[in-house]
Parts: structure tokens; C-alpha cells; sequence
């Protein structure tokens, strides 16, 4: 049996205690934590305390009658929601001895603006003097010393509020993790809404995501619990890394709108046309090979386990399909070359011709490493809405980063609210540097050179595959689906060697209507130091010729790490050139 808890909301009248507690149930009963039991003042009062008053001694009996209910509920396993007022500091205290796993949540709240908002009029009839022993006007609230979780429900909207309550009882292991479906319609917060009209309602972040909502593709409770059984009697298919990675973007929705691997039907239609069956743009295949042996364990129609390297059942793909894949056809359109010297050409060949397409339902999400950096687009989104940026540059990178990119991130930042730096951590071509030490360089950057409230760095966990101008688009897309509203393409973006034309990267944007896109492509020469100019500049702003130019080629840069030797300040900045010299020495 699950261990029961209370999580007891207190704060003053109006603060949205009790509309907290509705919005915890509703999401507790979504993950499948039942039975669960809420009481408030208007469930409680009907029946245990209708004898009771608002005199101290009446409000300590209240406390101490709700607090002995909920604690026989706990005891038993069922999660209790209390929301009360209850101002007295010693009669919580005393509740919390009484009950296991006692979780007190603040519902703080300036007086002034609950004044303002009054959504009964007590307020109004508390100040006039008609009503009297108000909590907050003529009688005493005692404010919490250390409550487990403080919710600023003036400031904050109800589904952040929420977050904050959900994550405490996720770490102390009292409900399961689960992503939350954002399908539901936002709640806007009384006060925030009160305070502003007409009522704000909560965005998730500034732009819907691709194809209209967030993808989330685990399953949770006891639904997940009767999968899980399933799971056991159904033929495997193992996941190399790389494919845990393609699972983990499709299960958390960084492939929002696709919901599992492709069928034959939009593998053809994206790689002949960069569209899914109905028309949503969408340039690569996402797909999944299997070996002979495991294609004829499958039965089409039927269902298949995702297992990874360990063993570890990650999800279950339903609705199998399989079909065969044309390599060179494939490669032709989505590389626009069958070389094998190109790195995604390679691995495509190498790979078996056997695809197998279908639905994901998640039951584990794989750890995608790097923890300091690692959210899912559902955080981002929160994240982004919590600080208020309303237009949001990404910057998708898997270098370091040097003058010539910290000057097109200034750029993009002179214009937006808020600079997403989105290092890929997937798989890359062998000499790409690892991400481990990029990150190091950019946290490096980004604390010296950057205001930390306007820069947000969240990990990218998709794989490279160098498809140039497609996978431009692609990069875009997802991080439109991470809550961007634009993005920065660079020169010869995502491409290999010269496979591509140095800015095809950013015309192929023009082949769609901005309204299908759904983000802005910001487009970028390369930026270099003009001594004349005295400061970073592209051709598009500097008329001089080469030779007032201080810059290195990548080749030439790489060397000079090599050696020892500290590139000149107008390329690198001096903390990122120290983590690149010792990484590359430290290589050998
Ligand atoms: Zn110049």
C-alpha cells in the first residue's frame, strides 16, 4: 500500500487555498494516485464543525477535529488535501504531530491585493466593520516559520503553483513522477486574475507548439501498471543509444506533433515532401530499423516492447507496421547525396532496411544525462512563462562557442526577451568535441558575458544527423516545441564537409509559409573583429576590406588549442579558451 499523506494548505482568506487543493486533486486522480480525500471549510463545515464559530478557541477546535480526520485517512493510505485558514501557528504545529508525511503549503499572499480581488465581499464587509474576528483585518494570521513549499499565489499562476507542490511531493517519493498533460484547460489564478482585466489566462509559454499541442507520451497509474504486466509477454525490440535518444524526444514531445515512430505512409510522405500525411510540415524521417530476427518476431496490428541496452523496458509501440526502406532513395532526398563519406549517409546505409513504425506509450524515460542542463520541453515552457519572456531566440549548437556566435546570441537578444542556448547532446560525428567539456564552455560564456535572468541553457537530446538545410528546419521545429518563437541559423547550418551551399541552411526556410513554420528563422553571416570597426561585425556591417579582419579559420583554431597557445581575445574569450586548451591537451 502507497503511504497516505496531508498536505495541508494554509494562508489568508481568498488566497486560493481551496482552489489549489481542487487543482492537486484533479491532477493526483489523473496520475492514479486513488482514493484521495479533500477537505475544506465548505465540506467539513456542513457536518464536523457546524458548532463551531471564529473565536480562537473555536478555530483551534476546528484545526484539531479536520486534523484528527485527516490523520485516520493517512494513516490508511489515502492522500488528504486540507485547506483551511487556520492562522494559528501552534494549532498546525499540532496537527503536524498528529499526521504522517505532514506537508504544509503557504499560500502567501499580499493582504493589499486580496483586499483588491474579494471575490465574496468579506473583505469589503470586514473593513466597514460588519463582520468581525476576519482573519488578515481584525484578527491575527500567523505566518508559517518554514513551511515545506511557499506558494506565491499573488504572483504565481495556479498550474505554478501547483508545479511547486507536485515536485515536493515527487522528491519525498509520496506520489509517482509523471508528466503533466497540458491538455486540460489552464486555470487562471483568482488573484493574478483579479488584478488585471480582463482576467489573464496562463499561458504555457509565448507559441503553441508544433501542430498545436505538446506531445506526452507517458503513461502513468494504474494504466501504466497493467502495460508494465503486459510489456512482460511481448517480443522485444532493443534500442541502441541512439534510438533511446529518438524515444526520449518522441515520449516528452520534443517530436511534437509525431506520436511514435513513422508508418510507411509518412516516412514516404516526409522524405518525398517534408510533410506529414496531413500536411504539417516536417522534414526528416523519424523512424525505427530492426534486424531480420526481430522484424519476424513482430506481427503487424500487434504490439512490441521497447527494451534498452540493460534489459530496461522503456515503453510498449503499438499498432506495429512494418515495412522496408529504399537507402539510396532515402538518402537521395533527405541528404541530397549517397555518399558515404557524409556521416548521416553512412549510418543510414549501415543500418538495417527493416523499419517498424508505430505508437509510443513510455513507461520509463530514459536518464538523457547532463542533469544541470536536461528539461523536458513541458519544463522549458514553464520555465519561459515564469520569467515572462514573450519572444523567445533559440540557438542550436554543438561547438563551443566563440566571439563570432556569442555576437549573433547579442544580436538576437538585442531583439527578444530571451536567449535559449540549446546544446545538442546526442550522437555527433567522432571529432565533434564532447558535450561534457561544450557545456563547461558554455556555462564559462554565459556567467562572465551574459545577464543570467535572460538566458535560459536547456540540452537538446535529439542525435545529429548533418542533413543541412532539412535539418535546419528540423532543429527549428523542435525547439518551437521547447516554447522558441525564433531561431538562429547560421552559416551552412548543420551541414558536413560541402555537402551544402553556405546559406541553403537559411533559404530553405523561404520554401514554407511563416504561418506553417510557426517560428521565425533569424538569419546570420558569420560575424568576425574588424579592427578598423574596433568591435564584431558581419560583411552586412563592415566595409572593410579582409585584412582589417581578426579571425581563424576552425582548423587553424584547433591547432593553436593543440599547442598550448591562447587564441587572441577577439576569437575567444579567455575562460572558454582555457577549457578548450586543457580538453584538448588532456586528449593527448
Ligand atoms: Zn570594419
Amino acid at each position: 500500500m502507497r503511504e497516505g499523506f496531508v498536505v495541508w494548505f494554509t494562508g489568508l482568506p481568498a488566497s486560493g487555498k481551496t482552489t489549489l487543493a481542487k487543482a492537486l486533486e484533479a491532477e493526483l486522480r489523473r496520475r492514479g494516485v486513488e482514493p484521495v480525500q479533500r477537505l475544506d471549510g465548505d465540506i467539513v463545515r456542513q457536518d464536523l464543525t457546524r458548532d463551531l464559530g471564529f473565536s480562537k478557541e473555536d478555530r483551534d477546535e476546528n484545526i484539531r477535529r479536520v486534523s484528527f480526520v485527516a490523520s485516520l485517512l493517512a494513516k490508511n493510505g489515502v492522500p488528504v488535501l486540507c485547506a483551511f485558514v487556520s492562522p494559528y501557528r501552534e494549532a498546525r504545529r499540532q496537527a503536524r504531530m498528529r499526521c504522517p508525511n505532514f506537508v504544509e503549503v503557504y499560500c502567501r499572499a499580499a493582504l493589499s491585493a486580496l483586499i483588491e480581488r474579494d471575490p465574496k465581499g468579506l473583505y469589503r464587509k470586514a473593513l466597514a466593520g460588519e463582520i468581525s474576528n476576519f482573519t488578515g483585518i481584525d484578527d491575527p494570521y500567523e505566518e508559517p516559520e518554514s513551511p515545506e513549499v511557499i506558494c506565491d499565489t499573488d504572483r504565481e499562476t495556479v498550474e505554478e503553483s501547483l508545479g511547486k507542490v507536485l515536485r515536493y511531493l515527487e522528491d519525498r517519493g509520496l506520489i509517482p513522477k509523471g508528466a503533466v498533460a497540458r491538455d486540460t484547460a489552464p486555470v487562471a489564478n483568482p488573484v493574478i486574475a483579479a488584478r488585471h482585466a480582463p482576467p489573464v489566462t496562463h499561458r504555457s509559454s509565448p507559441i503553441p507548439p508544433h501542430g498545436g499541442s505538446l506531445v506526452d507520451l507517458t503513461v502513468t497509474g494504474a494504466e501504466r501498471e497493467a502495460l508494465i504486466r503486459e510489456a512482460r509477454g511481448l517480443p522485444g525490440i532493443r534500442l541502441e543509444p541512439y534510438y533511446v535518444r529518438e524515444f526520449y524526444c518522441l515520449a516528452t514531445g520534443v517530436y511534437s506533433p509525431l506520436a511514435g515512430f513513422m508508418g510507411e505512409k509518412a516516412y514516404r510522405s516526409v522524405v518525398e515532401s517534408m510533410r506529414l500525411p496531413d500536411g504539417t510540415v516536417w522534414p526528416l524521417p523519424i523512424v525505427l530499423p530492426v534486424d531480420e530476427g526481430t522484424g519476424e518476431r513482430l506481427r503487424p496490428g500487434g504490439a512490441a516492447a521497447l527494451v534498452d541496452g540493460d534489459g530496461r523496458v522503456l515503453g510498449v509501440l503499438e499498432d506495429v507496421e512494418i515495412f522496408v526502406r529504399d537507402p539510396a532513395w532515402e538518402a537521395e532526398h533527405v541528404f541530397r547525396t549517397v555518399s558515404p563519406d557524409h556521416p548521416g549517409v553512412a549510418r543510414l546505409l549501415a543500418e538495417p532496411r527493416i523499419l517498424v513504425g508505430g505508437r509510443v506509450r513510455a513507461l520509463e524515460l530514459p536518464d538523457p544525462g547532463f542533469p544541470e542542463v536536461s528539461y523536458t520541453p513541458r519544463e522549458v515552457r514553464e520555465e519561459i512563462a515564469r520569467r515572462g519572456w514573450e519572444t523567445v531566440a533559440a540557438f542550436q549548437t554543438r561547438n563551443p562557442l566563440h566571439r563570432a556566435h556569442e555576437y549573433l546570441l547579442r544580436c538576437a537578444l538585442e531583439v527578444c526577451d530571451g536567449l535559449l542556448l540549446s546544446p545538442l547532446v546526442g550522437e555527433t560525428k567522432p571529432g565533434d568535441l564532447p558535450a561534457g567539456v561544450r557545456l563547461r564552455t558554455y556555462r564559462a560564456l554565459l556567467d562572465n558575458y551574459f545577464p543570467a535572468e535572460r538566458v535560459l541553457i536547456a540540452a537538446f537530446p535529439a542525435n545529429m544527423r548533418y542533413a543541412g538545410p532539412r535539418e535546419a528546419i528540423f532543429h527549428a521545429l523542435c525547439r518551437k516545441n521547447f516554447g522558441a518563437t525564433h531561431f538562429i541559423v547560421g552559416r551552412d547550418h548543420a551541414g558536413v564537409g560541402d555537402f551544402y551551399g553556405p546559406y541553403e541552411a537559411q533559404e530553405i526556410f523561404d520554401r514554407f509559409s511563416p504561418g506553417e513554420l510557426g517560428i521565425v528563422p533569424l538569419k546570420f553571416r558569420p560575424a568576425f573583429w574588424c579592427r578598423r570597426c574596433g568591435g564584431m561585425v558581419t560583411e552586412k556591417t563592415c566595409p572593410h576590406p579582409e585584412s582589417e579582419r581578426v579571425s581563424l579559420s576552425g582548423t587553424a583554431l584547433r591547432e593553436m588549442l593543440r599547442r598550448g597557445e591562447t587564441p587572441p581575445p577577439e576569437v575567444t574569450r579567455p575562460e572558454v579558451a582555457r577549457i578548450l586548451i586543457e580538453a584538448t591537451r588532456g586528449e593527448g
